[in-house]
């Protein structure tokens, strides 16, 4: 059953909360061995779906069942970001992001399984084991929101949310074959999530098809009083408008081939945007985005600082370790990281000029979106390595080429699936202005239906 006839039964009456709850608790007790998507199950969810039933709530994601990334504060649950430092944190309050899917009817199952603090690209960076692709078992499913796409594609909840800092929805979401969307910068609060990069990270939503992300999206965006960075204004019901029936100029970039690791991923995503443009007579313009391969070189002196900067809360005395004494080798390396450029920042070294490339990057794509309405892209350059398998730091690092660049620009991008390629899903990426999700979830729509 899609998602919107499950909602109209649940709103209806013909399916309760309390079934749908408990149908996907048992399957996660039986199936999530094997997937590892899960790190901590909330045992009171079927409670909660009896105490929605009796309320009057009938909101707008009534009884739907929900998987948080163990970076988002949910009251009473284990919010660890999967690390050893905040193993048995239990979060004291809910994030922006949840108080509004709970006032919408929204039941939180369980947090999920990531890289952690969230740096990462394959899911494998998690101090509780790596999270299994369930299109394939033996493959990563890309990170770092690994559970979170896990989950939704393993039929573990309804939807999910995932945060993504240089393309930890996306590119996840990609590799298992699911829809993922990294917002504006400034469309959703970050009040109640343990920050990666705070001029970066967005939280964003997980789903099987693109009506759920909408869906999702449209409850969780919108001002808060608690993140000063957000933009005001009205936020449409992106899932009530999903058909795409206006003129569209759809950008390609050539550079995109060279950034491509693996070229048949680029021919699926081109031959991809071949059929959308013929079916819906769009316009397709070439692009050009010349600074783009430097989005990854950009990118990492900006996030080793900012985590540098914001991890020194854990220091140990208030709760939980001191990260530097029980995290992992990839935490680690951006703490060493993040301190060195910190001391050299004097002399602007590293961190001033990250953000004049950050600039320069970013007006480059404001310049594109002068000549078109969305830029589409492969979403991962690389199709999922095999867990475990040794991987260079700079090869990992790469596997956000494509995805980064949307954190930088603050623009909006999701990610939908194209086809497969060896039997593995391979998603596409597109991108549109701040702001215009209205537009991007229209083309994801589009994608979808073929
Ligand atoms: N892979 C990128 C990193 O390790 C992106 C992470 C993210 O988006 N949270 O920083």
């Amino acid at each position: 059953m899609d998602l919107k006839s499950k909602l109209g039964f649940l709103r209806a009456g013909k399916l309760s909360p309390v079934d749908n709850a408990r149908s996907y608790l048992e399957k996660i007790k039986r199936e999530d061995k094997k997937i590892n998507s899960f790190l901590h199950v909330n045992e009171n969810v079927i409670e909660e779906a009896k105490l929605l039933e009796k309320s009057k709530n009938r909101g707008r994601l009534y009884g739907l069942v929900i998987g948080v990334k163990s970076a988002i504060n949910v009251r009473g649950l284990i919010a660890n970001c999967a690390s050893k430092t905040l193993e048995n944190y239990r979060a004291t309050y809910d994030a922006d992001v949840v108080s509004k899917i709970k006032e919408e009817g929204g039941l939180i199952i369980g947090m999920t399984n990531c890289d952690e603090f969230c740096c990462g690209s394959s899911g494998e960076h998690s101090a509780f084991g790596p999270t299994k692709n369930p299109a394939n078992t033996n493959l990563i499913t890309g990170g770092s929101s690994s559970g979170s796409a896990a989950a939704v594609k393993a039929e573990f909840c309804d939807l999910s949310l995932g945060s993504d800092t240089g393309g930890s929805i996306r590119n996840p979401a990609s590799h298992c074959g699911v829809v993922g969307v990294k917002p504006s910068y400034g469309l959703v609060s970050r009040y109640g999530l343990i920050d990666l990069s705070m001029s970066l990270d967005q939280i964003g939503p997980l789903s099987r098809e693109v009506y759920g992300s909408a869906l999702l999206l449209s409850v969780i965006a919108g001002k808060s009083k608690r993140d000063a960075t957000m933009f005001n204004s009205k936020i449409p019901e992106y899932e009530k408008n999903l058909k795409l029936n206006e003129e569209i100029t759809v950008g390609v970039c050539k550079d995109f081939k060279d950034l491509c690791e693996e070229k048949e991923i680029y021919e699926l995503v081109e031959q991809a945007t071949g059929k959308l443009v013929k079916n819906y007579k769009l316009k397709l313009v070439k692009v050009d985005l010349k600074h783009i391969k430097l989005a990854v070189q950009t990118y990492y002196p900006l996030v080793y600082t900012e985590f540098y900067s914001g991890t020194r809360k854990f220091d140990g005395r208030k709760y939980g370790f001191k990260i530097e004494d029980v995290c992992g080798e990839e935490g680690l390396r951006r703490i060493l990281g993040g301190k060195i450029i910190t001391q050299s920042e004097f002399k602007g070294m590293y961190y001033r000029k990250a953000l004049k490339a950050k600039e320069i990057i970013k007006q480059e794509l404001q310049n594109a979106f002068k000549k078109v309405d969305c830029i589409i892209s492969p979403a991962v350059p690389s199709l999922p390595h095999k867990i475990g398998a040794k991987i260079p730091v700079e090869a990992e690092y790469a596997y956000d080429a494509f995805t980064i660049p949307a954190n930088l620009g603050g623009i909006c991008a999701g990610v939908v699936q194209a086809g497969n390629i060896k039997g593995v899903p391979v998603g596409l990426q597109i991108m549109c202005n701040s702001f215009n999700e209205s537009k991007m979830f229209k083309l994801m729509g589009a994608v979808e239906s073929g």
